[in-house]
């Protein structure tokens, strides 16, 4: 990088390089935009600071000197002195700080000039206010380059200031992404640090304008393929990204544009016509714009003799009967106006083609604000909230309004008005139909199923949404609601569901343009496909939160639905082998039934399904061995790097943090936002290996401890803890069980948590604690005892301990029939007057048992999840086993493969007393008693996950003790036969099988011992069933 030249070009603009800071600020914000490009091929405009935005430190340089009698050009030649390493550069990086940067550049500057040069006085003044000042005309241009919905990024050489704040002279909130060379350690023109600003903005380099004073950086920026405005004078530039972008970036008559060549009207005629219409004699001329939103009607802003006025007509050509009935609209905005809603004053109806060709009415101009991206990017929230709430008051008058009072009885049909639009939408839809979509089809089915019961009927605006609302310049409030084309009499629900629909669409989601039959047919095709996906989720997700906010009666009275439905079709060979189960219907699964084969799930959660079948088959099977192998090796205490490098895979596959269940996660701040049935089906699947879950972040005690700081942790506790371990940086465990003690009744544990000064001091011996070796383990969940005295449930409390607190000394690994288990393992451990902060204490003291039962809320049935798989697993290598061999198995065989885990491999065909194992009838038997196990412990599994969903956690108490005592011993014995089906080898390490075996049989204890769970069932039993 040729830093010389970049000092030495055109002018003492360039000197500046300023603009820095610390942070990158509402980075992907531009990404929740609704976009409304205007046509724009461009996506994001880049800003460099100084020359750009504020003025150009060159010229501040410049005016000093004079001032402070300084021989010109001494500041400029300073700051290029040794080029790249040289003392302006290093400080852009942030290498020096600023004291030391000024005592280099000082004496720089003093040996030059031969004089003394007080730099510290030309720095206050470059980073003063006064001088520091964006240039309106850049404010203008960023105001309406967002308002289209663009992006906007700083990319600036920046420095830290004394008070280690970076100088960024700018409002943040201007921009969706700042990219500082003081934060990143890199300068313009680095050609990296382009590239992190287009990732940070999530576009490719054609998408993007970036606007220099510098010729070295433009140059750098264009050679990456990003289009590029050398800046000299600020006003100039703007011109020519106008010219770029193709809309004005000054505040005229805003959201306007010349009127297109198509869209042209008579100007004479319709002057005639005003003028009459006004009484007016004028001569002077008719200003006549387009305004480029309002897709169906051509509007347009009209400025004649001092009066501003709207005409909007009819488009031209042929058109549908009822679409675009502009008399409806002047009808309607006419009786509005003395009701109370805000509307524009109507002056007058023409339905005379002869004037601007077809039939069009006037109003007055309403001047005022129009957001056109919902997520209102650059306001506070107390500002986005007020502007929502005068959106949400004026809907309530639109609804209000007496119809007969105003004159609008007649205005559309009374009542079923929902079942009517869903009929017309479907009518629309199939008349316009090209291809199948099967999340429509689900709709087309659940939506006539599930209209609302109580139906109103109002005045409703049928197109509410917030760019079609005119709000005060000043104030949060409505002062006029703009285009009235759908209004009809219906059901108010309507306008409220629509206007919600902004927060539901994604980010990149355009405004719908064109007709199936213009240029923009396939993408408006793929959008219905999209909509319809999204609706779908939505319908089910929504469906679940209604059902679980019905009154509860009794847990053992809910019908769980099953369904019928030939299978062929949904079970592709090599799909899961269990596939007596049939499809859903899609009404079925609608109306809240359980969803028991993956291929019901709802599409985006089976592609997701999919997608992690796929990488099980890819990359995890195919990588047990050598993981197996680690975990016998010396090495075996350390992290394998084969997980580590999994665990990115996954990640980047989407396939991580699937555990927390929508419930607790409501927003997908942290996670899938999977409901617990639909989780159950991906956790079996991971469960098939015993290396899936810590690969996907999906494994105890981790997704325990995690959904417990998710429900109860403090903001502060959160992003400690929680972050790291959502992001796979940090393991935790679990710290409870007790030698002394029978830790099954966990009113037992005695280790005590004592309050000193600012401090809990925690003594006490636990042991069996699962993951407390690993050495990537940061966190220690402690349970112990505040308060002895405290009635029984209160005595205990839940504490977050650092893992590297003095005091926790781990005494040994323990083993699991011979099995330790590495790097976790399961620790005997004290603690040893361990001080923990207070502010490590979880909901406070006592709480400690309410937080326990909590934690092994959704945690307490993926462990039986995970024994499905296990179980599959286990029957799928059996018949394998004792079936002809596959090809892959004959290569094995022939010493040409290594024997593989996989449960479709197998070497020989086994043959036993003159006939092939499979021909055996107690083996066979034993297959047929193994699928009907697994199949009556998944369907328990699953009403378990559903009862979850549907009612709640404490409402499913009796499913899940019932399952978590069904699950471990069902697997145990499938298990324990597929082992007697391999003969000796099952117990081997070649095969999972005695690995699954253990942990099958662990967790007969590990999740709480069988007998406690039969007593909770018994219990619940004789309580509801008397
Ligand atoms: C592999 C593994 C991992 C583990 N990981 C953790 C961990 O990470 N953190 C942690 O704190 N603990 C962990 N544990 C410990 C586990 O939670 C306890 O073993 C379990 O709670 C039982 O406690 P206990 O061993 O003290 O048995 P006890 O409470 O002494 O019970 C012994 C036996 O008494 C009988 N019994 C108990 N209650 C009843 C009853 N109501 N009716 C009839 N009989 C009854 C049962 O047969 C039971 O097995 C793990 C255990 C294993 C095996």
């Amino acid at each position: 990088m040729c830093v010389r030249s970049c000092f030495q070009s055109s002018c003492l603009q360039w000197a500046w390089r300023t603009a820095f800071l610390k942070h990158i600020q509402r980075r992907h914000q531009g990404s929740h935009r609704w976009t409304h490009l205007g046509g724009s091929t461009y996506r994001a405009v880049i800003f460099d600071m100084g020359g750009v935005l504020i003025p150009s430190p060159g010229r501040v340089a410049a005016e000093w000197e004079v001032q402070n009698r300084i021989p010109s050009g001494t500041i400029l030649k300073a700051l290029m002195e040794g080029g790249e390493n040289g003392p302006w550069m290093r400080f852009m990086r942030a290498e020096i700080t600023a004291e030391g940067f000024l005592r280099e550049f000082g004496r720089l500057c003093s040996e030059m000039s031969k004089t003394s040069v007080p730099v510290d006085s030309f720095f206050s003044l470059l980073t003063s206010e006064r001088v520091a000042k964006q240039f309106p005309v850049m404010t203008e241009a960023i105001t309406q380059i967002r308002a289209k919905g663009l992006q906007t990024a700083v990319l600036s050489n920046n420095f830290y200031l004394p008070n280690q704040k970076s100088f960024l002279p700018l409002d943040r909130k201007q921009f969706d992404v700042v990219v500082e060379s003081c934060v990143e350690g890199i300068c313009k023109p680095d050609p990296r640090i382009y590239k992190l600003c287009l990732e940070r903005l999530g576009l490719q380099p054609s998408e993007s304008i970036f606007l220099d004073d510098l010729g070295p950086n433009v140059k750098a920026a264009a050679s990456l393929g990003i289009h590029t405005i050398k800046v000299n004078d600020p006003e100039t530039a703007v011109k020519e990204l106008e010219a770029l972008l193709g809309f004005t970036l000054r505040l005229g008559v805003p959201n306007t544009q010349p009127v297109r060549k198509t869209m042209e009207i008579p100007k004479d005629s319709l002057k005639k016509y005003l003028k009459d219409l006004l009484g007016i004699q004028t001569t002077g001329p008719l200003e006549l714009l387009q305004f480029d939103h309002g897709q169906s009607n051509p509007t347009y802003y009209i400025r004649l003799a001092n009066r501003d006025l709207v005409l909007r007509k009819k488009p031209p050509g042929t058109l549908l009967p009822s679409a675009h009935a502009i008399e409806r609209e002047f009808r309607i905005m006419k009786a509005l106006a003395n009701a109370g809603v805000p509307v524009p004053n109507v002056l007058d109806l023409c339905e005379d083609s002869s004037v601007v060709g077809t039939p069009f009415y006037v109003m007055e101009y309403c001047p005022g604000l129009i957001y056109k991206d919902p997520s209102l990017p650059g306001l506070e929230p107390s500002h986005r909230r007020a502007i929502y709430t005068a959106m949400n008051t004026v809907l309530c008058k639109i609804h209000s309004v007496d119809p007969q009072a105003v004159g609008l009885e007649d205005y559309g049909k009374q009542g079923a008005y929902i079942p009517r639009q869903v009929r017309t939408w479907v009518k629309q839809y199939r008349a316009s139909e090209t291809s199948t979509i099967p999340a429509m089809e689900r709709l087309i089915e659940w939506l006539p199923l599930h209209l609302p019961h109580q139906q109103r009927t109002t005045l409703v605006h049928g197109d509410f949404r917030l760019d079609n609302l005119v709000f005060h310049p000043e104030k949060p409030e409505v002062v006029a609601v703009l285009d009235w084309e759908l209004s009809t009499l219906g059901d108010p629900l309507i306008d409220v569901a629509y206007s919600c629909l902004a927060h539901y669409l994604p980010s990149s989601f355009p405004v719908l343009r064109g007709q199936a039959s213009s240029a923009h047919a396939e993408q408006t095709g793929k959008l219905t496909e999209f909509v319809s996906n999204l609706a779908w989720d939505f319908a089910v997700k929504e469906g679940f939160r209604v059902f679980k906010e019905m009154p509860f009666k009794n847990p053992l009275t809910r019908s769980c639905h099953t369904w019928a439905r030939s299978q062929s079709q949904w079970y592709p060979i090599g799909t899961r082998s269990y596939s007596s189960v049939p499809e859903a219907s899609p009404a079925h699964a609608s109306r809240g039934g359980l969803v028991i084969s993956p291929e019901s799930l709802s599409p985006p959660v089976r592609e997701l399904y999919h997608r992690l079948k796929r990488f099980m088959e890819q990359h995890v099977y195919p990588a047990e061995p050598e993981l197996q192998s680690h975990q016998a090796s010396a090495a075996r205490w350390s992290p394998s790097p084969l997980i580590e490098d999994l665990k990115e895979k996954a990640k980047a596959e989407g396939l991580w943090n699937l555990f927390l269940p929508l419930e607790a996660d409501p927003e997908k701040k942290y996670g899938a936002g999977l409901t617990n049935v639909e989780y159950a089906h991906l956790c079996e699947l991971m469960g098939t290996s015993l290396y899936a879950p810590e690969i996907c972040n999906c494994s105890a005690p981790d997704t325990g401890n995690m959904e417990l700081l998710v429900r109860y942790g403090t903001e502060a506790q959160k992003a400690r803890w929680l972050m790291p371990l959502l992001e796979g940086k940090a393991r935790s465990c679990f710290a409870m069980t007790e030698p002394q003690v029978a830790s099954s009744d966990a009113t037992n544990i005695e280790a005590s948590i004592r309050e000193e000064d600012s401090f809990y001091v925690i003594n006490g011996h636990k042991w069996w604690i699962t993951g407390i070796l690993d050495p990537r383990c940061q966190l220690c969940v402690f349970m112990g005892k505040t308060d002895p005295h405290a009635p029984r449930h209160r005595q205990q409390s839940v504490l977050l301990v650092p893992m590297d607190t003095p005091g926790i000394k781990i005494i040994r690994p323990l083993t699991v029939y011979g099995l330790e288990d590495a790097p976790g393992g399961h620790g005997e451990v004290r603690f040893e007057h361990v001080h923990v902060p207070k502010e490590n204490m979880v909901l406070g003291p006592g709480r400690g048992f309410e937080i326990a039962q909590g934690r092994l809320g959704p945690g307490r049935i993926h462990h039986c999840m995970r024994l499905i798989g296990f179980s599959e697993r286990a029957l799928a290598l059996m018949k394998a086993r004792i079936q002809p061999p596959t090809a892959e198995g004959r290569e094995q065989e022939r010493g040409l493969r290594r024997p593989c885990f996989h449960w479709s491999c197998r070497v020989k065909s086994r043959v036993a007393f003159g006939k092939p194992l499979v021909e055996q009838g107690t083996v066979l038997a034993d297959i047929a008693q193994s699928r009907v196990e697994i199949e009556q412990a998944r369907l328990l599994v699953l009403r378990a996950a559903h009862v979850m969903d549907l009612a709640g956690n404490k409402a499913a108490a009796l499913d899940i003790a019932m399952i978590k005592m069904v699950a471990p011993s069902m697997a145990s014995r499938v298990i324990d036969r597929a082992i007697q089906a391999f003969g000796a080898a099952g117990l081997s390490s070649d095969y999972p099988l005695a690995q699954f075996f253990t942990w099958a049989r662990a967790l007969r204890f590990a999740d709480g011992p069988d007998e406690v769970h039969r007593a909770t069932v018994a219990k619940l039993e004789l309580k509801h069933r008397i």
